[in-house]
Parts: C-alpha cells; sequence; structure tokens
C-alpha cells in the first residue's frame, strides 16, 4: 500500500490502515532512522464518559508510517521492539509528545484533559524510569495528573517486586496509574490485590462475541467486575466498545468510562483535538461509592 510523505489518507481514522506484512529483519533496520525521521506518529484515541458521552481524556497509542514500507501495525512492532529493546527508546519519544500536546494545550488557552501512555515492561528495567518521567512534567511544566501511565496486566507477571515499587514510587509522585488490558492474563484478581491502581481498563475480550440482550457469559464477567470494581473504589474504562448494544449494556451495569470505535478510532492530534472541542468533561474520574455508602 502506497503512502505520501508519511501522511497515507491519514491511518485508522476514516479508512482501512491494513497491515503490511514486513519481517523482523527489515523492522530493526529501520526503526532508528525512523524515529530520527519523525515517522513514528502518536495518535490519541478519546475516552468517554458514558452517561454524558463527553469526552474525559485520550490515550496516546504510536502508529508507524514508513515512506516506502507503508503502514506498520503496532501489534506487530511493539513485541519485536520489546524484544530487542528499542521501545524504551519509543516510548520515550511518545511520553514526551504526550507532555507537548498537554503544554501546548495550556498555553493555547483549549480545554486540558489528561493524556495515557503505555508503558512497556519493559521500560521498567531501565534504572530511571522514575526520573525520565519527572523530568518530562518539569520540562514541560505540567501536573502530573495529567499523564496517566497505562501498565498492561501482564506485565506484573515478570517481576512483580521491582514492577510493583516502581509503580508505587509514580503513583505517590501523583501519576494516575491505569491497569491495562485487566482480564486478559492468568492472575488479574492477584494483581488487584498487589498493584497500586488507580483505574481498571477492561480489556476488550469480554465485550466480544456479544449478540446477546446480556452479552452472554462475557457480559456477566464484565458485570462482576464493575461491581468488584465499585467495592475497591475504583473507577473503569471498558475498551473496545464497537456497538450500541454494548454500550446500552454497559450503562445499566454502571461502567463509567469508554473507549472504542463506536466512539472514536484513534485520531491524529488535529482531530483529537476538534473532537474535544465538540464535548468535553474537565471533571477527573469519580471515586465510586461503595455498597456501605449507598
Ligand atoms: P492497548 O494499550 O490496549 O490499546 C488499545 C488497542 O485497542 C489499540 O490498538 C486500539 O487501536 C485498539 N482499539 C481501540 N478501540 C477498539 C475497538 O473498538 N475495537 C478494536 N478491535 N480495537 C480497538 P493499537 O493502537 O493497534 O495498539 C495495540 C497495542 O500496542 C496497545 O494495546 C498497546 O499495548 C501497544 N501500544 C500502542 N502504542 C504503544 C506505545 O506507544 N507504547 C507501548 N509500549 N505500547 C503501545
Ligand atoms: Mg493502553
Ligand atoms: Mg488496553
Ligand atoms: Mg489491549
Amino acid at each position: 500500500k502506497a503512502a505520501h510523505n508519511g501522511v497515507v489518507a491519514c491511518g485508522e481514522y476514516g479508512e482501512d490502515m491494513r497491515d503490511n506484512i514486513v519481517n523482523e529483519q527489515v523492522i530493526v533496520n529501520n526503526m532508528q532512522s525512523s524515529l530520527l525521521r519523525g515517522e513514528f506518529l502518536v495518535y490519541i484515541q478519546p475516552k468517554y464518559e458514558l452517561m454524558s458521552e463527553k469526552i474525559v481524556g485520550g490515550e496516546a497509542l504510536v502508529r508507524w508510517l514508513h515512506p516506502q514500507l507503508g503502514f506498520i501495525s503496532p501489534s506487530r512492532f511493539i513485541p519485536i521492539f520489546e524484544k530487542n529493546g528499542f521501545i524504551y527508546q519509543l516510548d520515550k519519544y511518545v511520553w514526551e509528545r504526550a507532555c507537548q500536546i498537554l503544554r501546548e494545550d495550556m498555553d493555547a488557552g483549549r480545554p486540558v484533559l489528561p493524556i495515557s501512555v503505555n508503558v512497556s515492561r519493559i521500560d521498567f528495567y531501565s534504572p530511571n524510569i522514575v526520573q525520565v518521567f519527572e523530568q518530562l512534567i518539569e520540562k514541560y511544566d505540567i501536573p502530573p495528573r495529567l499523564l496517566e501511565l497505562e501498565l498492561t496486566e501482564s506485565a506484573y507477571v515478570e517481576n512483580p517486586q521491582q514492577i510493583i515499587e516502581i509503580t508505587k514510587e509514580l503513583q505517590r509522585k501523583g501519576f494516575p496509574i491505569l491497569m491495562d488490558d485487566f482480564g486478559s492474563g492468568y492472575s488479574s484478581l492477584n494483581m488487584l490485590k498487589d498493584m497500586p491502581v488507580d483505574i481498571l481498563k477492561i480489556d476488550l475480550q469480554f465485550l466480544s462475541d456479544s449478540d446477546k440482550e446480556d452479552n452472554g457469559r462475557g457480559g456477566n464477567i464484565l458485570n462482576s467486575v464493575v461491581r468488584m470494581a465499585k467495592w475497591l473504589h475504583i473507577p473503569v474504562i471498558a475498551e473496545g466498545v464497537e456497538k450500541q448494544q454494548q454500550v446500552d449494556f454497559l450503562r445499566t451495569i454502571g461502567c463509567e468510562c469508554v473507549q472504542g470505535y463506536f466512539f472514536s478510532k484513534p485520531v491524529p492530534l488535529e482531530v483529537y483535538r476538534d473532537l474535544v472541542g465538540k464535548g468535553f468533561s474537565e471533571t477527573p474520574l469519580p471515586v465510586h461509592l461503595g455498597p456501605e455508602d449507598t
């Protein structure tokens, strides 16, 4: 598929961004120069409050648009970068872009909503990851609550003690911690017991294959997770919402926030800002009332 000056009728936004089959060696040979040439783009997928359908923030998702190779999907290149360590460089680039975006919004007097960034388990092997985040928010002079950190659930499995320590430190410094892909791993409930978590993102697998009114078995699990999160006073975001019927179901079980193609795909920054302009809410995610308070 042809790419034109890294623009490619821009990506998922609007059209199908079909994955190019590129072999691993090609990916490795091109990653460094692509980073230098700005061929990794940061798209943003809005997160919506379910009741008001207003935007409460966005997630930064990296896109690789190579002028010759075309679009390469994150699910293709991220595992390769995690294997060879390049992910840390790329992630630092994405984190910095998120900070720049927040600073621009503040300077321009636009609404300033939190942006979440993904943190790979590999990034935790860097001894100074906490300082990296601290230096970034200092450099751009933004409050840490605006830079949310998404950690995929499976990250904890590998080196739990070290990851828990570092995550707690980041949380103490004021960075909100989001547990990503919750429910996708083996020991989700155990994680929840040990890990600092401010917001839970429920994996999209619970929403799939659901044409039934009650969403079937996945629906029952979703319902239980949302209830459990309420008990724990942790707000929930459901990922991968694609259909009206899923929206209706999530409303009935009291899920606060959603992210998914039904509302918006990940989009270029300008498009995200337009969407925010059409309806946003600056109130932070609500802290749940547990059953004892209701
Ligand atoms: P993730 O962090 O769980 O991000 C959500 C993924 O689900 C994104 O895929 C997003 O485009 C996709 N998605 C959102 N809504 C829907 C929907 O309604 N239906 C479906 N089928 N998919 C939906 P994407 O951007 O391809 O990223 C895949 C994964 O790659 C991410 O999963 C994340 O783990 C990783 N990733 C993406 N960008 C970065 C990054 O900058 N750094 C790191 N370390 N990982 C990243
Ligand atoms: Mg994520
Ligand atoms: Mg996720
Ligand atoms: Mg995911």
